[in-house]
């Protein structure tokens, strides 16, 4: 049996996994290396699942407003397609490269294989700061960009999404591309559309009610209910403000929340509503009246019953995870957690529902969007909540349980489920030829 301890990499392995050491492809695949591990993988499938089926790596020049050209580097990965369709979001930021991507694209295939999607996993990123350019000037990259990754895209191949930095419009632009170059409409080539060509009720709060409701299963085990509960959240994007906003609707106290530029405390609770207003008039939660200025490190370490990373990776590391305080992680980030801070954690017995269960309410609602896309037929949103909720806790069970019957991290349950599905359906299909 080999393991692929991150820095003992054996000699006969594909070149891209020599040269990641750290990071998070370096993360991801230490947890696969775990779960093979735990699962006896052979080499060859633990290979094999350590590197991505397809990459495809692009140049996009860009025609910027006052006429100079500028040029980004796009990537589309698919992780594994042995499931079904490569299935995971684009990423705008500039802190993007292959090896993120490669890594982002690998928690998608254990993602949908622990919801039970029939979907395989993908990612796409291009090395932009979005927020640096106007609306034509991201429509024009955005555009260029699925042009180039066209072959590689499509309701039955590979179906893109929205992440950090992209949002329902980008998925607007990349449906109408594809659409007009195929000849026809083709609503299920993206996810994360806006309703009025095919966007599905429910998606753009979905990841944040995934959060709520795995956050609601991991708590209960120990007696505590939502509305007990105290709450702080880091990242105050799509995924970290819905899940603010539910939990504070639920009854929880919120306590802190932070953005890239800080972050604020409040004792008895922050009102929520009264922050999402703030945002919208200064574009940031710092500076909110009611409440104390702190720190985003400062907000890791507040004494709380839960805290949910919901920001980027690698904000638990091997030094912020000596200061959590709290009872309970919940991911709703990817990859927040580094394998270092992970260990630390867990020696200090913090559960941590791990990101490809606790945010997979995103890609949940994406299935149930591109289902209806393709029987062009739509559901309301009692059914969808309904049907989101029946996913999560599943998945929470059957994470929870198998953790519970070999003694394993939450974690490590979840890598196990996904990854035995994922070879699974491997070794049922075979090797062509
Ligand atoms: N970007 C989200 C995630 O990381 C959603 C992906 C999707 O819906 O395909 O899970």
């Amino acid at each position: 049996m080999t393991t692929f301890p991150v820095d003992e990499t054996p000699d006969t392995a594909p070149t891209d996994i020599v040269t990641a050491r750290t990071g998070p492809l370096a993360d991801a695949r230490a947890q696969l290396a775990k779960a093979a591990e735990i699962l006896d993988l052979d080499d060859g499938m633990h290979q094999m699942l350590a590197t991505s089926r397809r990459e495809i790596n692009v140049t996009i020049p860009l025609r910027r407003d006052d006429g100079t050209v500028e040029l980004f580097s796009g990537y589309r990965v698919q992780h594994n397609v042995s499931r079904g369709p490569g299935k995971g979001g684009l990423r705008y930021s500039k802190h993007v490269d292959l090896d993120e991507v490669r890594a982002l694209a690998m928690l998608m295939t254990w993602k949908c294989a622990v919801v039970e999607l029939p979907y395989g996993g993908a990612k796409g990123g291009v090395t932009i700061d979005a927020r640096s350019y106007s609306p034509g000037e991201l429509e024009r990259v955005t555009r260029r960009y699925t042009s180039e990754i066209m072959p590689m895209i499509g309701p039955e191949r590979d179906i893109p999404a929205p992440d950090l930095g992209t949002d329902e419009r980008t998925m607007a632009w990349i449906m109408d591309t594809y659409s007009v170059n195929k000849g026809y409409t083709i609503p299920a080539v993206v996810t994360g559309k806006p309703l009025e060509i095919g966007g599905s009720l429910g998606r753009p709060t979905a990841t944040s009610a995934g959060v709520v409701h795995t956050l609601a299963a991991a708590i209960a085990e120990r007696g505590l209910r939502t509305k007990d509960a105290s709450v702080a959240i880091q990242g105050f994007g799509k995924v970290g403000s819905h899940a603010a906003w539910i939990l504070h609707e639920q009854g929880a106290r919120v306590v802190g929340v932070s953005d890239e530029f800080g972050g604020l405390f409040r004792a008895e609770g922050l009102n929520i509503p009264a922050v999402f207003k703030h945002v919208e008039r200064t574009g940031s939660v710092v500076d909110f009246p009611e409440a104390q200025a702190i720190s985003n490190t400062e907000l890791l370490a507040l004494e709380v019953d839960v805290l949910v990373p919901a920001a980027v990776e690698g904000v638990l590391d091997d030094s912020t995870a000596r200061t959590v305080r709290a009872r309970w992680v919940v991911e709703g980030a990817n990859g927040p957690t580094t394998a270092a801070g992970d260990k630390i954690l867990a020696d200090a017995g913090v559960v941590v529902v791990p990101d490809i269960l606790a945010n997979a309410g995103g890609v949940v609602v994406s299935y149930f969007e591109w289902v209806q896309a393709n029987q062009a037929y739509w559901w309301t949103l009692p059914e969808i909540e309904e049907k989101l909720a029946d996913r999560m806790r599943k998945g929470y069970a059957d994470v929870a349980n198998l953790a519970q019957r070999q003694d394993l991290s939450l974690r490590d349950a979840a890598l196990c489920i996904g990854v035995r599905r994922v070879a699974e359906a491997h070794e049922i299909r075979g090797l062509y030829p």
